[in-house]
């Protein structure tokens, strides 16, 4: 297909440094949720198109360093995108594995997914479990494991404890060695998925009880579970391993305050896009290799300081839907963090069927001026 180059947009510090690049960021499209839906989003191999809002002549190509179509199933997003990074624990190094997308494009599918579909949280329990019985058996010196876990959730810029639940804000702290913590906050020893799965499940309903709406916190939260693994070795010289994996269904990364939210839930919204625009930031300074990286902008990025970053393994898989309705959304998550993007001719224009861009909230009086939100 010819490329018409009337705008191709580079972000040439990341392509210039690609052999650096910290976190991997993929794509994975889910399938329409009714048959009659139509699609504007189309795969093909590693890239991804949509057409241009601008001029529906035009598609835009955002290439990506995987993009996984509504055909992928869960065991291939772990295989492919998760389970490589497991080993890294075991070798005492962090690990973070982000779900991004905005509400209903299947973040909560592919982390947590369902029990006849299980997503990335359970297969890297069992994953876990098995790599270290694995490791047990090319092992030439004996080591001893402790796998424990944490879960919580970043609400409004608050750190509030889900398994242990305190109706605290958390502090985050940093010790002398650059390891972030979380003084107080819960934990549980497991050896195996089902003694997880005892724990687990109580601590989603603390989630679910502390909602008045489970939908709008859900999508509003940052969801984070923790596993800390721990090996020493069982003779001299003793030593010890530390690992941390993060798991995070991060909030939804639509811009609420399009439609026109008010008073606390306004607060929310600003709250939210703060940590996800930080996160954005933080992920371009890392991929980009920038001298200052923003961590301390947001409770999110300063609680992943020491799991982003430098020697740490991450990937973002970036969830969109493929509903027209969804455009907006689509365009905007795709922008995110995505390293290359191309206009194309497109020789089908793409006519939508309703405007692409949600319309702003008209204003009450022509003469009263734009107020700031009510943090
Ligand atoms: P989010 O957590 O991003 O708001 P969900 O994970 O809840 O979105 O997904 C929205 C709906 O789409 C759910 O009904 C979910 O089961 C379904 N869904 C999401 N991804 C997939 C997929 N890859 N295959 C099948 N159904 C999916
Ligand atoms: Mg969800």
């Amino acid at each position: 297909r010819e490329v018409q180059n009337t705008e191709t947009r580079t972000k040439t510090f990341r392509i210039m440094n690609k052999k650096q690049t910290k976190v991997n960021v993929v794509v994975r499209l889910r399938p329409a949720l009714k048959t009659d839906d139509k699609s504007c989003v189309f795969v093909d191999g590693k890239s991804l198109e949509i057409f241009n809002h601008r001029n529906v002549n035009e598609n835009i190509k955002y290439d990506f360093s995987a993009v996984y179509d509504i055909n992928t199933h869960q065991q291939t997003i772990y295989q492919e995108c998760v389970k490589p990074q497991l080993l890294h624990s075991l070798n005492g190094q962090n690990v973070s594995i982000f779900a991004y997308g905005p509400t209903g494009a299947g973040k909560t599918h592919t982390m947590l997914g369902s029990a006849t579909d299980p997503g990335v949280i359970p297969r890297v329990i069992n994953g876990i479990f098995h790599l270290i019985e694995e490791q047990k058996k090319t092992d030439t010196m004996e080591w001893s494991e402790s796998v424990k876990f944490s879960y919580l959730e970043i609400y409004n810029e608050k750190v509030m404890d889900l398994l242990d639940p305190k109706d605290t804000d958390l502090p985050i702290r940093e010790d002398t060695e650059k390891n972030i913590l979380i003084p107080g906050l819960g934990e549980k020893e497991i050896h195996s998925f089902d003694e997880f799965k005892t724990y687990f499940g109580p601590a989603s309903n603390n989630r679910t009880v502390a909602a008045t709406k489970l939908n709008e916190r859900s999508s509003r939260s940052h969801s984070i579970l923790l596993l800390k693994i721990k090996r020493t070795q069982k003779s001299a010289p003793y030593k010890t391993l530390h690992g941390k994996i993060y798991l995070i269904d991060l909030a939804g990364s639509e811009d609420n305050r399009r439609t026109g939210n008010k008073g606390i839930r306004l607060k929310e919204s600003g709250a939210i896009n703060k940590s996800l625009f930080v996160l954005g930031e933080v992920v371009d300074a890392i991929n980009c290799c920038l001298p200052r990286i923003p961590y301390r902008n947001s409770k999110l990025t300063r609680l992943l300081q020491d799991s982003i970053g430098g020697s740490c393994h991450s990937v973002m898989i970036t969830n969109v839907a493929p509903e027209e309705r969804y455009y907006y959304d689509t365009y905007c998550t795709l922008n995110f963090a995505t390293p290359r993007i191309e206009i194309l001719a497109n020789k089908t224009p793409m006519i939508p069927e309703q405007d692409p861009i949600p319309a702003k909230k008209p204003r009450l009086t022509a003469k009263e001026p734009d107020k700031p939100p009510q943090m």
